[in-house]
């Protein structure tokens, strides 16, 4: 039977991490006609708003949806109501993060910590390291990078040598996002705890 956990914080927790009024949504789903991966989950951008409304926990976090999400902002830009939905879909992911809710089969949220990874340690992403990971975390990935990998190369999108960008600025942008999303954490555990 499928779960329902609802949690009435989850809008206001939303709201204190990123700004953003999710109650402001009147479903006219402006954002999922524009959204370029909408057809791919079971949620779409104004079913997510929805949910967040109605504290529905396991709608937000039990299908791959924001995790999907590209961050291309179409969504926000359509909004009659101004909400900036991709500020709101990255406030999703730190919440899914810190409360370990990151579904299986969800293989860019895994990417994208190992984007951020390749960032902080070289200052810059370096795709070899990025495929290298990828393949020890899954080893049947190892076919598609194997088909896409040399197309990448080809066209530049790959270099196989390390460039290393200016890592201590990335240091210090580091941390202070870091400091950031700890300060998020503390007003929202203050607003109530857990989302
Ligand atoms: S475009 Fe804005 S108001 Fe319309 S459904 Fe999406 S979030 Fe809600
Ligand atoms: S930012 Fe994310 S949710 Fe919004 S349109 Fe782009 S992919 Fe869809």
């Amino acid at each position: 039977m499928a779960t329902c956990t609802v949690s009435p914080l989850l809008a206001e927790n939303v709201g204190t991490g990123c700004g953003e009024n999710a109650y402001k949504c009147y479903q006219c789903k402006r954002c999922t006609s524009g959204c370029p991966v909408a057809l791919y989950a079971d949620m779409h951008p104004a079913m997510i708003m929805r949910a967040v409304q109605l504290g529905q926990l396991d709608m937000v976090f039990d299908d791959r949806f924001i995790w999907l999400c590209t961050g291309c902002e179409t969504c926000t830009t359509r909004c009659p109501q101004g909400i900036d939905i991709a500020a709101i879909i990255d406030e999703l992911k730190i919440i899914a993060r810190r409360d370990g809710r990151i579904p299986a089969g969800t293989p860019s949220a895994a990417m994208l910590k190992l984007n951020y990874d390749s960032f902080v340690r070289w200052g810059r992403m370096w795709e070899v390291e990025l495929i290298a990971r990828d393949v020890l975390r899954r080893p049947k990935s190892v076919t598609s990078w194997l088909s896409l990998g040399p197309k990448m190369m080809l066209k530049g999108k790959i270099n196989p040598t390390i460039q290393r960008g200016d890592t201590l600025a990335m240091k210090r942008m580091v941390q202070t996002a870091e400091s950031i999303t700890s300060a998020k954490l503390r007003r929202q555990a203050d607003a109530g705890g857990e989302a």
